[in-house]
């Protein structure tokens, strides 16, 4: 199917499943999404695991994605284990886990990352950070990075919600903040659990694959489309609102 086809069906079956309504924000993820941060992350979490001893593959860990700190830790425990961490081994490890991604280089920002967000912006959308991250070095970052785009008090991070994603707090959370319905919300994310998080909050969700998780698993995640790339979102951002705006003149046939 041409990506153009692809999107006016995805705007389509949307519009229908829950009537027409205009876009009014968009809620970012930022690991994997904003920053290409996640081999780092991966690498981070190897370290640790490596160190406690813990099997565990380097893969396996772009699939946990999204959880916060705690959970993962906790997940890992389980498997090992066969319990959850204590919380002062929670923060122990996860502070350490903290410590060996700040020692790796930054993390480059996702090439079109800045032409997603200022379009969006530039067309009137309250943009919101949904992180499952507790990790400063990015979020502080932000303001610098993306200048005028980001707000301290719009940004959801592993601090002020009780479930991390695959939960939907975290986007119901994001929806509220700018104070809008998660219907009236497009959610940008390349996890499969942050997919599924936002689709279940109710926002039209975009998967983006930008790390070694293939196009399928964030359809079945519930992403209503699947971008190859940043870049490929913001080469087609304008024409993805307007079809949910319903503003876009309907495709010629190809
Ligand atoms: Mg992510």
């Amino acid at each position: 199917m041409q990506p153009l086809e692809e999107i006016s069906q995805a705007a389509d079956r949307w519009r229908n499943s829950i009537g027409r309504r205009p876009i009014k924000a968009a809620l970012f993820d930022m690991d994997g999404t904003l920053y290409d941060s996640m081999p780092r992350h991966a690498q981070a979490w190897h370290r640790l695991l490596t160190e406690l001893d813990i099997p565990h593959s380097l893969d396996e860990i772009y699939l946990y994605e999204g959880m916060t700190g705690a959970a993962t830790i906790n997940l890992l425990f389980n498997r090992h284990y066969g319990r959850n961490a204590t919380p002062e081994e929670c923060s122990r490890y996860y502070e350490a886990k903290t410590r060996y991604f700040n020692e790796l280089p930054t993390a480059p920002i996702m090439p079109g990352a800045p032409q997603v967000l200022n379009y969006l912006a530039s067309a009137g959308l309250t943009i919101i950070l949904v992180t499952g991250s507790g990790q400063h070095s990015l979020i502080d970052r932000l303001n610098h990075d993306f200048p005028g785009i980001f707000h301290r008090d719009r940004m959801v991070t592993s601090a002020n919600v009780n479930h991390g994603k695959p939960h939907p707090e975290p986007y119901l959370l994001g929806a509220a903040m700018a104070g809008v319905s998660p219907a009236e919300c497009i959610a940008i994310e390349n996890a499969p659990l942050g997919v599924e998080s936002a689709s279940r909050s109710g926002a039209f969700t975009i998967g983006l694959t930008t790390g070694p998780i293939p196009a399928q698993k964030l359809a079945e995640a519930g992403a209503d489309i699947v971008l190859p790339s940043m870049q490929s979102l913001a080469d087609n951002i304008e024409i993805i609102l307007n079809n949910l705006n319903h503003k876009y003149h309907p495709l010629p046939k190809l």
